[in-house]
């Protein structure tokens, strides 16, 4: 079984009608509705639960974590990031790029262009072999999404699997991935809150994907400040004095 927390902000969903009426359940709702199988777990928490619902017990039993939006607390952000150094695997999705945990991550400002008009996107993949991507054609097309064009302010990321061009002519890494400590990272730009792209198939089987891809079952405490003791004998040493 893959343990996966669905994180979302939970705001849009409450605040804007519009919005309501796409997901009456929440983005997470509609996510972990889908996700949930024979092998993979689901638990929601969103920024409203006591410790933004991500109390270190949840991280500990968490295998991989999704996250929707840009807020939340600096003390849980950085357990989160300390979570995915350890092993966590975590998929950041659409304006999580501005979250704390993702830029605690990638060390930049994470800043982008955007326009909101509901612009054609034409997702391409441009790593065919890449296990996010199977089951998906060359391109698939999303009919109205947020703008988010280049350039995107992260670092050179360790794979580039989707490139996405937009009907106002911006292209965009969409689907990038790192390695950070033990932990495995997808970024994946789909999903403004104000268009229904959490039920459509492409967009919900990348997610699945990014689920199994980023699971590791073999998480580390990193414990790297204790004084190491010789695998060899050295004459004269004392551990005491060092
Ligand atoms: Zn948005």
């Amino acid at each position: 079984m893959i343990r996966v927390t669905v994180w979302n902000e939970y705001a849009h969903e409450r605040s804007d009608e519009k919005v309501k009426e796409i997901y009456p359940n929440g983005i997470h709702g509609a996510i972990a509705d889908f996700l949930k199988s024979d092998d993979i777990e689901v638990r929601c928490a969103t920024l409203d639960d006591e410790e933004c619902g991500l109390t270190k017990e949840v991280l500990d039993n968490t295998d991989v974590l999704l996250w929707w939006g840009h807020m939340c607390h600096n003390k849980v952000a950085m357990r989160v990031r300390d979570a995915v150094l350890e092993g966590m695997g975590a998929i950041f999705l659409h304006s999580a790029h501005h979250s704390k945990p993702f830029r605690f991550l990638m060390g930049t400002s994470c800043n982008l262009g955007w326009r909101e008009d509901g612009d054609l996107e034409r997702v391409w993949i441009s790593k065919p072999s890449h296990p996010i991507v199977q089951g998906i054609d060359r391109y698939f097309e999303i009919p109205h999404e947020e703008m988010y064009g280049e350039p995107f302010v992260i670092p050179e990321p360790d794979e580039t699997v989707f490139i996405s061009w937009y009907e106002g002519g911006n292209v965009f890494r969409s689907g990038v991935t790192y390695h950070r400590g033990a932990g495995k990272i997808f970024y994946f730009q789909n999903g403004h809150e104000a268009y229904p792209n959490y039920y459509d198939k492409n967009v919900l089987q990348v997610i699945k994907n990014a689920v199994h891809w980023a699971y590791n079952p073999n998480k580390v405490v990193m414990d790297c400040w204790q004084q190491v003791v010789p695998a060899e004998k050295i004459e004269g040493y004392d551990p005491s004095k060092a």
